[in-house]
């Protein structure tokens, strides 16, 4: 007995790296939106030919910003900005492309990694207006007073209660901190950007950044949250950064944290470094490949104009300030904020060039794929409708070389990334794009097809031109429903709210 709905993908090429299938043919049964087990009677399940395809579990985006206030300022702000062969993609896009392009490209769950809790309401009204994709959101809980009382009294049993509230008040998936203690040193008339992570929070007495990250990954772990505390360490673009990023990482080692956008974390130069501005990826990636309970995501740039939006306003003005474009801040209620300026990424810019660099350093170097989750921190680094440029660059060694050979010298001859000859296997790809940010966050129905998944399922035609391939799925399904198609939209089911909290 099937229900309407019941279809079986024959013949496709499999990459499931949660099942250890790495390009095996095999069949994959969907029924009432869900992979089910190879039935005993298979009449009665539409067939979907998926011969000389490739057959992967949907794209999950584990870091993007895609709702909430600091996306409708991005708007406002650069109405210019698109992208595209025919510049027909906004860089913020409204909700409903956003939900369109996601789809069209294979990716069926997205969160939202930066919400103030008193923009939550907003967010979600927004979000469900996001067609296709299941999606949640980060609640930046530690910029509110009461969270920062707790922290600094270590009254681990009040903080747990506070973010336990406030993920069930703002339906939240996770706890994010942007610039620990930054809004206190922010809105103490100080720059938020320039502390450490040994230096007191103005008016909360002994309190630290480094404190903040340590009690608050404990209280997140004591929750039993599905995802890890969300780290966004200080000092977020600034030269000789990639201290702070160590010492975050020895703070955290030993528990469970997932640290954001690393590639703009891991700069060297500034006043204690020799060099110049380069890449301390070296140190910082070793740290991480021996400890196993941290995850991250790379937040790589790519070339072209975007939008940058960030709940670390203080890492606005400093950026808006040096390169010299207007920016915007908000204040939402006493409670942290956003800085949101237009930024154009340059590959004629040194600065820009060892960003890039950078990033590819860090997804090369890492060892385990699912410790990574591929991002470009969208649109911070990039739109996310580059995603198969990245993949390109990650699966095509020889293409990511003539990339590197346009850079300027000092970028060109000193990166390490011109020694690097590893490149991604689809399997790799599979895994930053989809296994591991659904293991990452936390959600067991997704990132794979075994048995009870949700029938979130791309099919590629293969191609040895990756971003080719990426860009364009053959057949996009969400729930087992066909939602795209060769680039066309087919239907637009509403996604559901992941919460972490269940009402
Ligand atoms: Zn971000």
């Amino acid at each position: 007995m099937t229900a309407e709905g019941a279809f079986v993908i024959t013949g496709g090429t499999i990459h499931d790296p949660a099942t250890g299938r790495d390009g095996v043919v095999d069949d994959v049964f969907v029924d009432g939106g869900r992979i089910v087990a190879p039935p005993a009677d298979p009449r009665g399940f539409a067939r979907v030919d998926a011969r000389g395809l490739v057959v992967m579990p949907g794209g999950v985006d584990l870091h993007s910003h895609v709702a909430g206030p600091k996306v409708c300022a991005g708007r406002r702000i650069a109405p210019h900005l698109a992208r595209g062969p025919d510049r027909a993609i906004a860089a913020v896009p409204t909700i409903h492309a956003t939900g369109a392009l996601y789809a069209a490209l294979g990716y069926t769950t997205v969160f939202d990694a930066a919400i103030a809790c008193a923009a939550a309401e907003i967010a979600h009204l927004e979000l469900a207006e996001l067609p296709i994709l299941d999606k949640g959101i980060f609640l930046l809980a530690a910029d509110r007073g009461d969270v920062l009382e707790s922290l600094a009294r270590d009254d681990a049993r009040g903080l747990e209660r506070l973010l336990h509230a406030s993920l069930d008040a703002g339906r939240g998936w996770a706890v994010k901190v942007a610039n620990p203690g930054g809004p206190a040193f922010w809105k103490h008339g100080r720059r938020g950007d320039h502390h450490d992570l040994d230096a007191a929070l103005p008016g909360r007495g002994s309190l630290t950044p480094r404190l903040v990250l340590e009690r608050l990954a404990e209280a997140v772990g004591a929750l039993g949250l599905p995802h890890p505390l969300h780290v966004h360490t200080a000092n977020l673009g600034l030269p000789g950064n990639w201290r702070t990023m160590l010492e975050t990482m020895r703070s955290l080692a030993g528990r469970r944290a997932h640290l954001a956008h690393v590639q703009f974390h891991s700069y060297s130069g500034g006043d204690l470094d020799e060099g110049s501005f380069g890449s301390a990826v070296a140190p910082l990636v070793e740290f991480f490949n021996a400890h196993d309970t941290l995850t991250l995501d790379v937040g790589q740039i790519l070339f072209g104009d975007t939008v940058a939006m960030t709940g670390d306003a203080a890492a606005a003005e400093h950026l808006a300030a040096a390169t010299g474009v207007p920016w915007m801040a908000h204040d939402l209620h006493l409670e942290g904020g956003c800085g949101v300026l237009p930024i154009a990424y340059r590959d004629t810019s040194v600065i820009h060039a060892w960003q890039w660099a950078i990033g590819l350093e860090w997804f090369l170097c890492a060892r385990d794929p699912w410790r990574v989750a591929l991002s470009t921190d969208h649109p911070n680094g990039a739109h996310f409708t580059a995603y198969p440029h990245l993949m390109r660059l990650l699966g095509d060694e020889p293409f990511r070389r003539e990339a590197l050979s346009r850079l300027p010298p000092a970028v060109r001859d000193r990166s390490p990334l011109k020694d690097i000859t590893r490149e991604y296997t689809l399997q790799e790809l599979c895994i930053v794009t989809r296994a591991a940010p659904a293991r990452i966050a936390g959600l067991p129905q997704k990132g794979h097809l075994g048995v009870g998944a949700d029938a979130d399922i791309t099919i590629y035609r293969p191609d040895r031109d990756l971003a080719r391939m990426f860009a364009m799925p053959a057949k996009v399904f969400k729930q087992g429903i066909l939602v795209a198609e060769d680039g066309h939209l087919r239907s637009t089911p509403a996604g559901r709210t992941l919460a972490a909290v269940e009402r």
